[in-house]
C-alpha cells in the first residue's frame, strides 16, 4: 500500500524534497523550513552536513525516524514539539509537555525590556530581575545573555517548567546568575527588583476551543487560560509587581490582541505610569506594554 510516509530507499536529498511535497499538500505554510528541520533532527544532521551527504541512502533506522516524525507533523504536532527544542533570542531552549513553545512574538518584550534598560544607561549594572511565569526560562535567559552583571529569578507554577526552566539556564551557562522558584507569579518573592518581565496567560477561557490546533492542543493550558475576560494573571502580577519593584523600576509584560487598554490601567491603578505607547511586534500587533514605578 501507499504510505503518505515511507523514506525507506531514498536519498536524504529525496527524502527531503517528497517530505517538503507532502506537507505542501497538506496545507502546511512552512513546508520548506519544517522538511529541513525534521530531517536534520531525524539523521542527527545540520543544514551543511545535510547538504554534504544530501546523496546518501537513509539508513533503515533514519527512514523509521523520519517516517514517524513525519506522521507526527502531518497529524498537527508543531516542529518544535517533535524536536524538543525552539529557537529564542538566538538560544536553543529545551522543552516539554509543561512549557509553551516560545513565540517570536515574545521577542517584543525582551527588546522593550532592553531599549528601556539602554535609555536609562543601567545595562552593565548588577540588575536584579524577576520573570513571572517563565515556562522554558525564555524571557529571563535572554535577558540575562545581553545584561552580563544581571541576575534573575524565573517563577512559574509548573514544577515540571521549573525543571525545564533550569536545565535550560545550565545548558547556556546561566545557572549561576538564575534561579527558579515554585510560586504564584511574584507571591513569594521579596524583592526589590529593578525589572520585572511576564508573558503570562492571556487567553479568555471561553476563547481557547477556537485556538490554532497546534496551541490549542499541544500547549498546556496553564500556559494559555486568562480567565473569563483573559485578565486574570494581569490583576495579580501587576499589584504584586507594584510592591516589589525598586522606585523607577520597569515592569514590562506581554498582552493580548485589543488588552493594552486595560492592561495600563490596571498598572496605573496600581501606581505604575505607562512608559509610551505598547511595541509592536513584527506582524504589527501592539505586543509588550512596560511602566516605571513613581518615586515615592
Ligand atoms: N514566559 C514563557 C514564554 O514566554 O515562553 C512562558 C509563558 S506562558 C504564556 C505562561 C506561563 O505562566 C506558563 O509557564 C504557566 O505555567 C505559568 N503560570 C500560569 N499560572 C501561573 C501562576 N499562577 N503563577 C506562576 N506562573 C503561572
Ligand atoms: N501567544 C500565545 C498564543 O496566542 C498565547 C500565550 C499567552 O497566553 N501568553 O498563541
Amino acid at each position: 500500500m501507499f504510505s503518505v510516509s515511507d523514506s525507506t530507499g531514498q536519498t536524504i536529498d529525496a527524502a527531503r524534497r517528497a517530505l517538503t511535497a507532502r506537507l505542501q499538500a497538506a496545507g502546511n505554510d512552512s513546508a520548506e523550513l519544517d522538511a529541513r528541520l525534521l530531517v536534520g533532527a531525524a539523521l542527527g544532521l545540520d543544514l551543511t552536513g545535510m547538504i554534504t551527504a544530501a546523496q546518501r541512502m537513509l539508513t533503515p533506522d533514519e527512514s523509521d525516524r523520519l517516517d514517524a516524525f513525519a506522521r507526527r507533523r502531518l497529524a498537527g504536532e508543531p516542529v518544535a514539539r517533535i524536536l524538543g527544542i525552539k529557537e529564542f533570542w538566538g538560544l536553543p531552549l529545551h522543552l516539554t509537555a509543561a512549557t509553551l513553545v516560545p513565540r517570536p512574538d515574545t521577542e517584543t518584550v525582551v527588546e522593550r525590556a532592553l531599549e528601556l534598560l539602554r535609555a536609562g544607561g543601567a545595562t552593565d549594572r548588577a540588575l536584579r530581575i524577576a520573570d513571572l511565569g517563565t515556562g522554558s526560562g525564555a524571557i529571563l535567559l535572554a535577558l540575562l545573555s545581553e545584561l552580563p552583571r544581571a541576575r534573575g529569578i524565573g517563577t512559574d507554577i509548573s514544577l515540571d517548567a521549573l525543571e525545564t526552566a533550569r536545565r535550560n539556564a545550565a545548558r547556556l551557562g546561566l545557572a549561576d546568575r538564575a534561579t527558579m522558584v515554585n510560586c504564584d507569579y511574584g507571591g513569594e518573592l521579596t524583592g526589590p527588583f529593578d525589572l520585572i518581565v511576564s508573558n503570562p496567560p492571556y487567553i479568555r477561557s471561553t476563547d481557547i476551543a477556537d485556538l490554532a490546533a497546534e496551541v490549542r492542543d499541544h500547549d498546556p493550558r496553564a500556559a494559555l487560560d486568562g480567565g473569563a475576560d483573559g485578565l486574570d494573571a494581569y490583576r495579580t502580577l501587576i499589584s504584586q509587581s507594584a510592591g516589589l519593584l525598586v522606585p523607577n523600576g520597569l515592569l514590562v509584560v506581554e498582552i493580548g490582541h485589543g488588552q493594552s487598554g486595560d492592561v495600563e490601567a490596571l498598572m496605573t491603578a496600581a501606581g505604575l505610569s505607562p512608559t509610551g505607547p505598547p511595541r509592536a511586534d513584527l506582524a504589527g500587533i501592539p505586543r509588550a506594554v512596560s511602566a516605571r514605578r513613581l518615586p515615592r
